[in-house]
């Protein structure tokens, strides 16, 4: 049984308010929002960090951002702008160790994060 977080929710174990799902990923809001639209794009494959990413992952993770980018536009954010990042790691603040690209957007967004 995984213990992580986001298998969870991808096992429907904790609930979550899915946007989005096909057959290699899964999106939904983030609970702690940081703009009028947030969103984590997960692939349904346990990956735990970018650094565990291999050759054989290069479909699922390169379909995460197509979803994103689908997502947007359908949520009237492709023009005016959005952000998709992906944090790697304690100095970057990466908290759940299973891959998710957050999807921002609805606001301007500051650069550089911090
Ligand atoms: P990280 O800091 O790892 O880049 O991002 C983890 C994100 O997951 C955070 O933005 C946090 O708000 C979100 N998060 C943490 N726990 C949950 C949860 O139980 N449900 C949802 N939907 N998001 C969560
Ligand atoms: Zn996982």
């Amino acid at each position: 049984m995984s213990d992580c977080l986001f298998c969870k929710i991808r096992d429907g174990l904790i609930p979550a308010r899915v946007v989005y799902r096909d057959d290699t990923c899964l999106a939904f809001e983030d609970i702690n929002p940081q703009a009028p639209t947030h969103l984590l794009f997960i692939p349904l494959k346990h990956i735990a960090t970018v650094n565990d990413i291999t050759s054989e992952d290069r479909e699922a993770v390169g379909h995460l951002f197509t979803a994103a980018a689908k997502v947007a536009q359908q949520r009237g954010h492709a023009d005016s702008g959005y952000r998709v990042v992906m944090n790697t790691q304690r100095d970057a603040g990466q908290t759940v160790f299973h891959i998710h690209l957050h999807m921002l957007a609805g606001r301007p967004l500051l650069w550089p994060p911090g």
